[in-house]
């Protein structure tokens, strides 16, 4: 551990002892900064974003035409936003708390292609790969139609280009099924706890899985180690990549649409309270930048982890990011919540969130199985137990005063990550588990 002790740390945060002992906690951001000045320390931009959702309008035909589960919406991946009254029943009867305000669920669970919340951030990176390369040797200008990208041409040059990626299951899924639809090489380097029948859907799509035993830092060093060593290999970098990120962000406007769509305010007296379930940080982090850019001070953005593997919360605690990792609390990582499994927190991730991020809160492994049971029973909604960490949010932050978050002109939006791509009996074997 760098610079102090643990002993150190304790003193100095003493929230981290609770964290030492997995307790469900929330911690505040000291850090946070009105929009105006929180947008002067990252280099990144609205121009960034806006320069991503067109680049998705233009691949918008492609994908309609290769994906046609992407056809009912015209080629653009996007999730459904649903209230769940029942569910906010639900939480308020188990919890003994009063939510004055509205409950809402994004559902990346039902994203086209993938099924989680990897559908934005990992496609986008590969279809920007793929316009770079169609660009460079001359097969088109951004003009164009971007159907073509169907056609021999494009991919007999994508065969001669490899795509490496390291995964914990959902990443790959993304990465994996869109490089292959594409044409490329594809390899996923998948970490231990990756579920079997993510690699067996993999390999009927093409793609290489290569398996370690270790976790998933090992798999990502790994790929990125071999991907190095190849010229002709784009290694998607899950710790350090602007293009996921602006992938990830894009759904910040659109949710903002949606929320005008429903007639749901926000505004100063209208408060948008945002819960991200949060791994290395990728995605929680570029939706949040991407909420921050539509609704600047009137969105409050919190990260979810599991009480095994608070990566972000320690990282950010300590201001050590990537330099510090949960083993030093003396925490195993052992979560079933898959992509939440991580020891060690995106530094690129961290920093650029710092001014912008409310807080971080935990949730136990338990408590998302019990919230899988109750929200299939409630609303017939079945997400992976990963996507149900966001749900604690409303309690977390009535209970800890956070803003004007138990305000009835308040609205709660539950960030859902995944769930779609989950076997029926896997589905089943997660609902049963509750049960006990
Ligand atoms: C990847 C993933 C997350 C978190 O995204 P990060 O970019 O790793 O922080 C959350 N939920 C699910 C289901 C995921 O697959």
């Amino acid at each position: 551990m760098k610079n102090l002790a643990q002993s150190e740390w304790l003193a100095k945060q003493p929230l981290l002892e609770q964290v030492m002992e997995k307790k469900e906690i929330l911690w505040r951001n000291p850090l946070v900064e009105p929009i105006k000045t929180a947008l002067n320390h990252t280099k990144l931009s609205k121009e960034d974003v806006e320069d991503a959702r067109l680049r998705l309008a233009r691949f918008a035909p492609y994908l309609e035409r290769v994906f046609p589960d992407t056809a009912a919406n015209q080629g653009i991946i996007e999730s459904p936003l649903t209230p769940i009254p029942n569910m906010k029943h639900v939480l308020e009867q188990s919890y003994a708390i009063d939510i004055p305000g509205q409950l809402l669920l994004k559902q990346d669970n039902a994203l086209p292609i993938s099924g989680s919340i990897k559908a934005r951030g990992g496609i986008y990176e590969v279809l920007k790969h793929a316009e770079t390369l169609a660009i460079e040797h001359q097969l088109l200008n951004a003009e164009e139609d971007y159907s073509q990208f169907d056609e021999p041409a494009f991919r007999q040059l994508f065969a001669n280009h490899k795509i490496a990626v390291g995964s914990t299951g959902n990443l790959g899924l993304s990465i994996g099924i869109m490089s292959a639809k594409l044409g490329f090489d594809v390899t996923v380097h998948m970490s231990a706890d990756a579920k079997p029948w993510k690699k067996d859907l993999l390999r009927s799509k093409g793609v290489h899985v290569v398996e370690y035993e270790d976790d998933y830092s090992k798999a990502v060093e790994e790929g990125r180690r071999q991907a190095e060593a190849d010229p002709t290999c784009h290694f998607v970098d899950d710790e350090n990549s602007t293009d996921l990120f602006m992938g990830y962000a894009v759904a910040g406007e659109r949710v903002a649409v949606q929320l005008k769509e429903q007639n749901i305010r926000v505004d100063g007296e209208h408060p948008l309270f945002v819960y991200l379930p949060c791994g290395v940080g990728g995605g929680p982090g570029g939706v949040a930048f991407g909420l921050k850019l539509a609704f600047g001070d009137h969105v409050h953005c919190l990260f979810a982890e599991p009480t095994h593997s608070p990566c972000m919360m320690i990282g950010m605690m300590t201001g050590l990011h990537d330099q510090i990792s949960v083993a030093d609390f003396g925490l195993d990582n052992k979560t079933a919540a898959d992509g939440l499994a991580v020891g060690t927190a995106s530094a690129f991730v961290g920093k650029t969130v710092e001014p912008f991020l409310a807080g971080c809160y935990t949730v136990e492994d338990r408590t998302l199985f019990k919230l899988l049971k109750e929200l299939a029973d409630s609303e017939d909604i079945w997400l992976e137990p990963s996507a149900l960490a966001g749900m604690t949010g409303p309690i977390q932050t009535i209970q800890s005063d956070i803003s004007s978050a138990n305000s009835p002109k308040a609205t709660h939006l539950v960030w859902s990550t995944g769930g779609n791509m989950v076997l029926e009996e896997e589905m089943k074997s997660y609902y049963e588990q509750a049960k006990k």
